[in-house]
């Protein structure tokens, strides 16, 4: 699309954007009753309007229900998660019987380590990106500590080249042919947090396998984001966590992809709980776990239903707009976004790949001087994307309730703060 910096030009797109309606569905934040920019969706995304009345159902039901909602109540907690499954293997491309919700992100990775990181004497290595999430990074030295192996020995952190910020999908599978014999796992984001980089998950999966690795992803960064297909790329776990771009609400539930080839196999070892064993003898209290099929064999405790009400609200509006149709838009949002920010290259640099297929919705932008001014800058104009240290400010539409005026509105903030 040859895009043009002008309000009548962002306003046309707005027009005949058939997602448009959804903006309405949120509660947009204000400032003195004027919507700000919000480009945050890839920290906390918005809130649904309909989430009130999905908790509100289960507050009721509780209240005048008490332990009998979990048989009787409109939506029984008994099956809650049930709920939800159908729609959230939908948005991540998978089978219902390869996802359940549960718990929150880095739980459900630490259960996916117990089943899937099983080093031996020769092939312990686990692969990850330099520079990923906190929570990542402590998350894999513990397992290797677990294992009581050095997490400096066991865990090869892939690097950008000198001068680059960015991975090469190239060099990631040569590093993966390179450490074939002595790799376990390759555990990367789908895409890094910090310069919003999309990995390609297939190749990286295949290449995890030509070696004999398993491959998990953290998604993140993805869910919501990317149009992702985790079964047919054949990944063998995944998780994510819903309060990103799932808009589920601050500490959220989280989701778990494990493939079916693993999901059906009853011997996979992992850490067990009531909600995880066969749902027809759960309530007979027997010794002798004998787990679910599929990923709902993993699951620990009985439904956390507020959490999970919010998200159920959230995924309703995915289905109804389709990840397919959220990411057409989010391609052109975010196209539109770099179009206006290649006016300003003398003072910013965009460190999130150009090409669509490498990213998602969010760009990080390296600003020449004093970064943190003009993130103070942007926020006085009513525009909220998020810094995030060292140097990077990240701004996130998201197609579900960003517009292209918003992205107008950021090169009209730029033109004040530099022209
Ligand atoms: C946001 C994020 C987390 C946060 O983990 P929680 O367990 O949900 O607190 C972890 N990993 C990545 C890659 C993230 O982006």
């Amino acid at each position: 699309m040859n895009f043009e910096n002008s309000l009548a030009f962002a306003q046309q797109l707005d027009k005949y954007d058939s997602l448009a309606h959804f903006r309405n569905e949120f509660h947009l934040i204000k400032n003195d009753g004027v919507p700000m920019v919000y480009l945050c969706g890839n920290s906390l995304g918005l809130q649904p309007k309909s989430a009130k009345a999905s908790i509100d159902q289960e507050l009721n039901d509780w209240a005048e229900l008490g332990v009998e909602g979990h048989f009787d109540g409109k939506n029984p907690w008994l099956y809650y998660h049930h709920f939800l499954t159908e729609k959230a293997a939908k948005l991540v491309g998978a089978l219902p019987s390869e996802v359940v919700i549960m718990n929150n992100l880095t739980t459900n990775l630490h259960l996916m380590m117990v089943s899937f990181y099983k080093p031996t004497p020769t092939r312990y290595k686990i692969m990850m990106e330099v520079s990923a999430f906190p929570s990542d990074m402590y998350a894999m030295e513990t397992q290797a500590r677990f294992h009581g192996l050095n997490p400096d020995d066991a865990i090869i952190e892939l690097k950008p080249r000198e001068g680059e910020h960015t991975l090469r999908t190239e060099d990631i599978l040569a590093q993966i042919e390179a450490h074939k014999n002595s790799l376990a796992i390759v555990m990367i984001g789908g895409v890094n947090y910090y310069t919003g980089q999309a990995f390609n998950m297939q190749a990286i999966t295949a290449a995890a396998h030509a070696v004999g690795a398993i491959a998990g992803f953290d998604l993140a960064h993805a869910a919501g984001n990317l149009h992702l297909q985790l079964h047919d790329w054949d990944v063998d776990f995944a998780v994510w966590c819903t309060y990103k771009y799932l808009n589920s609400g601050p500490g959220g539930t989280s989701g778990v992809f494990v493939n079916e080839r693993h999901g059906n196999n009853p011997e996979l070892v992992r850490f067990a709980g009531w909600w995880g064993h066969d749902e027809a003898e759960r309530f007979q209290m027997k010794k002798g776990f004998k787990p679910m099929i599929g990923a709902a064999g993993w699951q620990l405790s009985n439904a956390q239903i507020f959490p999970m009400a919010i998200h159920k609200a959230s995924l309703e509006m995915f289905d109804e707009a389709g990840i397919e149709n959220l990411r057409k838009k989010s391609e052109l949002l975010t196209g539109y976004l770099e179009f206006i920010l290649k006016d300003y290259s003398h003072y910013l640099t965009v460190i999130t790949p150009s090409d669509p297929k490498q990213r998602g919705c969010q760009l990080s932008i390296i600003v020449k001087n004093d970064g943190k001014k003009l993130f103070d800058y942007l926020q006085t104009q009513n525009i909220l994307p998020d810094w995030r240290e060292p140097d990077v400010i990240r701004m996130s539409p998201v197609p579900m309730y960003n517009c292209y005026e918003d992205i107008f509105r950021i090169g009209d903030a730029l033109k004040r703060y530099y022209l």
